[in-house]
């Protein structure tokens, strides 16, 4: 439960003064529902409004503070023209500008004779100076209320910066003091603030300089973060290890049988992975293992293998794809091999209702199924296992810790865990996901596949990009079309997407096949099979081809807008390709003219297809604040720390992290309980309830 101290933080913001439903639904998105969203929303810049000068002293696009007398006003004669108050000094006089001014409002904030202090941006017009829309008007005795220095907040369409900055300072009253989580030593030798003193003085910057990651206000509430980060993914890691694991050695026979199937012979980095992995199974503690391997490194093969050690000793495996499509795709590759040796393979997803789900379940708890493909429908209540033995997560960036965990606590004794990943994530960040599980890497690819001929091409040339595919498939070829995301609009995507396929349709007819997000999952099954057998030779798709989608016989993908996708991404989408032995190209079709980033991300693409140099490239090229903060990724969202502009304190965070809980594994001591307050601040309630759970 989370303590009473914090409730009035975590209300909703509707209860702030000011704030009603309207914008409540407008911050919502941006900033969050909560009055701590507003508390951890800092500002990116500051007015400075200490400028004071005489009219005739102002400069063309100052912020300027002038004390004047208040002249004649000039109502506007139509809707176009601007409303106009005369102000003046002892050095000059410049008109107020205002556009669809209220008339009955500025009489009375500007009466004829009266004295004001006015603070806004001077623009100069055919030389002389002019001040459109004073951000402040005030009467010289009530100067105090105008702040000389203003944060500004980042803002969303439809909140001024006075509406933000009034809700901020009312969610910034209802801040509590909260005993220190932090150790004092820390502290001082860091010359940090208390918490409380650190929101106050990060939402009060004085100076440009006080906006920077580094500053002691900053990095306090940068570190708090990154420890509740830290914190939570130790105790999840800690409680699945304290309980003794299984051990699971199977004989090998079932394996080796499908090995002996399939039409290659396992990588030398993919038996590695393996007997790491069995290793860790054969152990009498738990399995926590991430095997992260660039796409077509083929680490379903791996995640087969492990499977069937679980089922050689009678036990059962899962496997827990993202999407619909990859854990059917997962099935229909996996079933046959399966089955072949007699293990049944079964795939559960969100789709499976009724009868039908009803009987997969029944088969599952009494054991008849050995291996369970699904999407996170694996997880409902009602699915149980008759003894899970080894949960793998497949692409697991897609998924929070809490997933994780629920997937491994189905049945007796907890299951071995294998997530994998496709996504390279440095180390720096990956101890922000991980924390620290052991990692296995695939470093080394198939046999036999050719480097992927990546080429950047201008829009312009697109009727020579679609001729060339038209003579490719002829000859037999398959061809995925990607079209982005049209300004994070899933409407607009998907029409990009289907007038595209309607303008190949027009070329090639029924040889053109389209999938995107919004299709019905049998739909898209359908498509996909179409595709994988054939039938279909151009694949036009929006981005849910991303992750995993595997057609070995697939070798040019054409990304349209490539200037719009990320890098990593590019990556993925051009993984796609290149995963048979025939020879692959990637097309990049971009719009002119590109923009500097956009270049070096298409140039690097070009140079390597090397999966860790590309994310960090990326990194670079981004910020981590953005790598971090794509929603869709999955990966942790920090709202104050910079996972690399912090590098140094997210690794104290990790080894502080250890410390605390070597010594007080239940945070059951003073700062114990201080640190349970912080990490339901930053709402890793779950971390907790773990560690309740006993
Ligand atoms: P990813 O690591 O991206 O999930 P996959 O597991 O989908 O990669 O494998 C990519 C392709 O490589 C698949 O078609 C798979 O059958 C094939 N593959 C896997 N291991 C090998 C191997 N040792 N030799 C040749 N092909 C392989
Ligand atoms: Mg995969």
């Amino acid at each position: 439960m989370r303590p009473e101290v914090l409730f009035p933080v975590f209300a909703p913001i509707s209860r702030l003064p000011g704030i009603g439903p309207r914008l409540e639904k407008l911050l919502e998105k941006p900033v969050g529902k909560h009055v701590i969203d507003l508390v951890w929303h800092l500002p990116a810049s500051l007015i400075d409004r200490r400028n004071r000068p005489k009219i005739a002293q102002t400069v063309d696009g100052e912020i300027a503070t002038l004390e004047v007398d208040v002249g004649t006003h000039i109502p506007s004669r139509n809707k176009r023209l601007p409303y106009r108050v005369h102000v003046s000094d002892e050095t000059g006089e410049m008109p107020l500008i205002f556009f669809r001014a209220r008339p009955d409002y500025l009489t009375k904030v500007l009466p004829e004779g009266a004295r004001r202090i006015i603070s806004g941006r001077v623009d100069y017009y055919q030389g002389d100076p002019q001040m459109p829309h004073p951000d402040h008007i005030v009467a010289p005795e009530n100067a105090a209320e105008m702040p000389l220095i203003e944060p500004v907040y980042p803002l969303t369409a439809g909140v001024t910066l006075k509406v933000m900055a009034k809700a901020v300072r009312g969610a910034l009253d209802l801040v509590p003091d909260l005993p220190e989580w932090q150790e004092p030593n820390w502290l001082a030798k860091q010359n940090y603030p208390s918490w409380k003193e650190a929101l106050g003085t990060a939402h009060a910057p004085e100076s440009a300089a006080d906006l920077e990651p580094g500053i002691s206000a900053r990095s306090r509430l940068a570190y708090d973060e990154l420890l509740a980060n830290q914190l939570a993914l130790g105790l999840v890691r800690t409680r699945m290890r304290s309980r003794a694991g299984r051990e699971t050695r199977g004989d090998g026979k079932l394996r080796s049988q499908v090995l002996s199937s399939l039409p290659f012979k396992l990588t030398n980095a993919q038996m590695m992975a393996l007997a790491e992995i069995d290793g860790d199974m054969a152990a009498n503690k738990r399995m926590l293992r991430l095997l992260q391997g660039d796409v077509g490194s083929g680490k379903t093969a791996v995640a087969l293998m492990a499977m069937l050690n679980a089922v050689e000793t009678g036990a059962q495996g899962a496997m827990m794809a993202p999407t619909e499509i990859l854990a059917r795709q997962h099935a229909a590759s996996l079933g046959p091999l399966c089955e072949a040796v007699g293990v049944r393979l079964e795939v559960l997803t969100g789709r499976d209702k009724g009868k039908k789900r009803e009987a997969l379940l029944a088969d599952l708890e009494s054991g008849a199924i050995h291996i369970l493909i699904g999407t996170h429908a694996i997880f409902e209540g009602d699915v149980a296992f008759k003894d899970l033995a080894l949960a793998v997560v497949d692409e697991q960036h897609r998924f929070g810790v809490h997933q994780r965990l629920q997937l491994s606590a189905k049945g007796g004794i907890p299951a071995d865990v294998l997530v994998m990943t496709a996504t390279p994530i440095p180390r720096t960040l990956s101890l922000t996901v991980y924390g620290d599980m052991d990692v296995t890497r695939l470093t080394e690819k198939p046999a036999g596949r050719q480097p992927i001929d990546t080429r950047a091409l201008p829009n312009s040339r697109l009727d020579e990009v679609v001729n060339g595919i038209g003579r490719a498939i002829t000859s037999g070829a398959r061809a995925y079309w990607v079209c982005p995301l049209v300004e994070e609009s899933e409407h607009l995507d998907v029409a990009a997407a289907e007038d595209r396929a309607a303008a190949l349709k027009a070329e090639f007819g029924d040889k053109v096949g389209l999938i995107h997000g919004r299709m019905k999952s049998a739909e898209k099954d359908a498509v996909m099979a179409r595709f994988q057998s054939g039938e279909i030779s151009i694949l036009v798709a929006t981005t849910v081809i991303e992750v995993g989608v595997d057609v070995p016989e697939a070798t040019i993908m054409v990304i349209e807008h490539a200037e719009r996708f990320g890098l990593s991404q590019l990556h993925q989408l051009r993984g796609r390709v290149g995963r048979g032995s025939g020879k692959s190209s990637c097309l990049l079709l971009y719009q002119t003219p590109l923009g500097e980033t956009a270049k070096a991300r298409i140039n690097i693409l070009r140079e390597t297809e090397d999966g860790f140099r590309i994310a960090e490239e990326d990194l670079k090229l981004r910020g981590a604040g953005e790598v971090l903060g794509t929603r869709q990724s999955g990966l942790p969202e920090f709202r104050l720390a910079d996972p690399v502009a912090h590098a140094d304190l997210l690794a104290t965070a990790h080894d502080d992290t250890r410390l605390i809980l070597e010594t007080d594994p239940m945070l059951q001591t003073e700062r114990g309980k201080a640190l349970r307050t912080l990490l339901y601040l930053f709402e890793r309630d779950e971390a907790i309830r773990y560690l309740e759970s006993g």
